[in-house]
């Protein structure tokens, strides 16, 4: 059988690329090296019957109709919105940062009308430098020491296991300041989650006469069989290159699954954990699906250095070796052999939605 296209890897990205690619009449291989689809938006039931996220808590959020759309026409979403609470001084409290965290946190009683001023108050108290170079002055210029230190300073650590001043500024972006109640972790027009899973999504995705699936075959050990004239690649930017020069960091997280023998554990889907214990976050899969159990089912998220690419690092050292790689894959790219998308193959910190957007971009 000859191909037109070659893509490496059936996460969000190759799976997406793929299915429109298919759509267009190419006849698309997709090799993956694990033994499932999905990458990790993987998802499967466990023992109590409930969906389980296996590389931690995906919501999917848009402002995108078109990227909606798309996704919900490989099976239905639910309405589900995202909230959080972080466990700082011995409580529950209300995250991202909004009137009713500031409320809590400092024992007032603060009308949305003087939220600004408040912040503005604790911000000049504060010590940082604008226009904000790393993550701390992205954070403390907008909260101030006291919030950033209760919510980011040592969550922030814990997750990257590095100084919050050696990150990007980026990195504090995905996280919105509220001077409102609003106390969704997301405000995007479109948020849910596929009802019968991410995986039976991404296998709808992939389920067309145009695709063909090989699992546990990684590209390279078969990349000299395979005759195509484009290949997309969606895997690690530096191993493509064979780390010419040198490796990127990519954080992964060792999940914990648990099970507790209890109807519910906690209130919300997720609780952070900045300052206790060694974990970052508790997710309770009941809530994003509203399935039924006598028990519940929890993961621990234990950040480490080693395991499955989870994230990109963005610190300076490998933004600047990020540059130097994609100037080999832009290379590549123009000359028309091929297209290298999503997180891993760009080093880029993507939300599904945006990954999505940009394989809608790189195919038009
Ligand atoms: N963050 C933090 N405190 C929190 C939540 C997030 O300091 O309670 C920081 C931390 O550096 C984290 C980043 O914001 O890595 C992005 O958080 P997000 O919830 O978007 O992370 P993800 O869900 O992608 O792991």
């Amino acid at each position: 059988m000859k191909y037109d296209i070659l893509i490496v890897g059936s996460g969000l990205a190759g799976s997406t690329a793929a299915r429109i690619l298919a759509e267009h009449g190419k006849k698309i291989l997709v090799i993956e090296k694990r033994h499932h689809v999905a990458g990790n938006c993987y998802d499967s039931k466990d023992n109590n019957g409930i969906t389980v996220h296996r590389f931690g808590p995906h919501i999917f959020h848009t402002n995108h109709k078109s990227i909606w759309d798309f996704v919900n026409s490989f099976g239905a979403f639910n309405h589900f919105q995202h909230k959080v609470l972080s466990y700082a001084e011995g409580r529950l409290i209300p995250f991202p940062i909004n009137r009713d965290t500031l409320c809590d946190v400092f024992g007032i009683a603060l009308p949305v009308t003087e939220v600004s001023s408040f912040l503005k108050k604790q911000i000049e108290k504060s010590t940082f430098n604008v226009p904000a170079q790393n993550f701390r002055d992205a954070v403390v210029s907008q909260v101030g020491e006291h919030l950033y230190d209760l919510f980011f300073k040592n969550y922030t650590k814990k997750q990257w296991d590095r100084e919050p001043e050696l990150l990007s500024a980026e990195i504090a972006a995905r996280i919105p300041i509220r001077e409102n109640r609003d106390a969704r972790y997301f405000t995007d027009q479109y948020q849910g989650i596929p009802i019968s899973g991410y995986t039976a999504m991404i296998e709808s995705m992939l389920n067309h006469e145009n695709i063909s699936l090989m699992l546990n075959t990684d590209y390279f050990d078969v990349k000299n069989d395979i005759n195509v004239d484009k290949t997309i690649y969606t895997g690690k930017l530096d191993e493509y290159f064979n780390y010419c020069h040198g490796e990127l960091e990519y954080r992964s997280v060792h999940f914990e699954f648990k099970t507790a023998d209890t109807s519910f554990f906690q209130p919300v889907s997720v609780v952070n954990y900045p300052n206790d214990y060694d974990f970052t976050r508790i997710t309770e899969f009941k809530h994003f699906t509203g399935e039924n159990s006598d028990k519940t089912s929890l993961c621990y998220e234990y950040p480490s250095a080693k395991g499955t690419p989870c994230y990109v690092v963005l610190s300076r050292e490998n933004i600047e070796k990020r540059e130097k790689y994609k100037g080999m894959s832009d290379q590549l790219e123009k000359n028309g052999t091929h297209i290298f998308l999503g997180r891993l193959a760009e080093y880029k910190y993507y939300n599904m939605d945006q990954v999505i957007e940009r394989v809608f971009n790189a195919l038009k």
